[in-house]
């Protein structure tokens, strides 16, 4: 099966993490067209994936401006329609892995009459995105796409509560690979040695720096928790948010929490990090579509607090598989630490199950499997004539 995927961005978030797990069986015959170049594209090339760069040019459209703003400098879109558009004519399938990536694959898929997939890794919903973006983003898929794969039940319900057609979604996890995620005691204590971090509890956040993951959150619930309770935050603003980084420094030396807090910006060791830490926090104050992060503290059999909205109440179970938490509430962020903290045994407990649960429940291989069967009855729809949006069989 040829595809070509498409995402927006060079920079590397969840949704490029996700997309290189999941490409892995078909990077023979695929492409990553990016419309960006930056960090995503060298790791896709280390990883044996073909990648090229469409457009050096930064698409002058963002999540809360309005699209029509985009479109009124569209000499910018039309280059890269017509380059997507070409591209596509060598591959069967065109696969958009971002909601910029749509808006063009529509196009391309329009002009060149492959099928096209959306990998939905948003909530649609004003939180996120202002209302022209919302319905250009349904419209688009409504009326181009063949297949939506949603990656959660919230991703999906928001797509439908905002007119997006339900029979053309599927829900699919991200996948993970458990074997990634294992580290002993000993790097363990080494890692916390040469952060200065033995003896203190590690509440370890990590997510690129930005207000709507929350990191505030926990910097305030630190307020509240014990002097040995310390917080690695682990993760760069990439997209601009440099007023929120300020912000924060500025939280941080007004609470003297200067000793008990670390920021450590991007890092690729995002496994040994977490294992490194006691506690994983998930802060983010809007709903979140799926929440990475929270699989990969349990697959580092680490416990885990998790802000109880969006796909994330789809993976913790509160009181079993980790702790859920009312989003931007830092009291009761900080009571569950304190709790996590003074019961080791119990959180000990939970991370193990959590670990066994998610080592299945969310196994790259058995998600690879989903995605490949539906792509395939995506193809076996257009071969037999069928007119879009395909009807995909229960
Ligand atoms: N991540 C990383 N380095 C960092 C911070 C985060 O590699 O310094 C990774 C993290 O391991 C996770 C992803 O970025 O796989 C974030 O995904 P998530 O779904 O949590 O959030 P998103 O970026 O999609 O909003």
């Amino acid at each position: 099966m040829k595809i070509l995927f498409l995402d927006q961005t060079g920079q590397i978030g969840g949704a490029e993490l996700s997309l290189l797990d999941l490409l892995k069986p078909f990077r023979a015959d695929c492409l990553v067209a990016l419309f960006k170049d930056g960090p995503f594209k060298d790791l896709l090339e280390q990883h044996q994936v073909s990648v090229q760069i469409l457009s050096n040019r930064s698409l002058s459209v963002s999540k809360d401006s309005s699209f029509l703003q985009g479109l009124s400098s569209s000499f910018q879109l039309l280059p890269l329609i017509a380059q997507t558009a070409q591209l596509s004519r060598r591959f069967d399938l065109i696969y958009a892995n971002t909601q910029k990536a749509l808006v063009i694959g529509a196009m391309a898929s329009y002009l060149s009459r492959r099928p096209l997939i959306y990998h939905l890794r948003d909530i649609i919903s004003p939180d996120h995105f202002s209302a022209t973006n919302r319905s250009l983003i349904i419209n688009l898929a409504n009326r181009f796409a063949s297949l939506v794969i949603a990656n959660s039940q919230a991703s999906q319900a928001a797509f439908v509560a905002a007119g997006g057609h339900q029979e053309i979604t599927k829900v699919v996890y991200n996948g993970f690979q458990p074997e990634l995620y294992q580290y002993s005691s000993a790097n363990r204590s080494e890692l916390r040695q040469q952060l200065g971090l033995d003896t203190q509890f590690v509440v370890g956040h990590f997510s690129r720096i930005s207000p709507w993951k929350g990191q505030h959150v926990l910097i305030e619930a630190l307020q509240y928790c014990s002097e040995d309770v310390t917080a690695i935050l682990v993760g760069d603003a990439l997209f601009g948010e440099d007023q929120y980084v300020n912000q924060l420094h500025q939280r941080i030396n007004e609470l003297k929490l200067g000793n008990r807090v670390q920021t450590l910006g991007f890092r690729s060791d995002v496994a040994e990090l977490m294992s490194a830490s006691d506690l994983i926090a998930h802060t983010s104050t809007s709903p979140e579509p799926f929440g990475r992060i929270i699989v990969e503290a349990m697959l580092c059999r680490r416990p885990v607090i998790a802000a109880a909205a969006g796909g994330v109440v789809e993976i913790v179970k509160h009181g079993k598989t980790g702790w859920l938490s009312p989003p931007e509430d830092s009291r009761k962020l900080a009571e569950l630490i304190m709790s996590c903290r003074n019961h080791p045994e119990q959180s000990a407990r939970i991370a193990n199950q959590a670990q066994v649960e998610v080592s299945q429940r969310f196994h790259i291989d058995t998600i690879r499997q989903q995605v490949r069967y539906l792509l395939q009855q995506v193809l076996h729809c257009k071969e037999s004539g069928q007119h879009i949006p395909y009807r995909l069989a229960e």
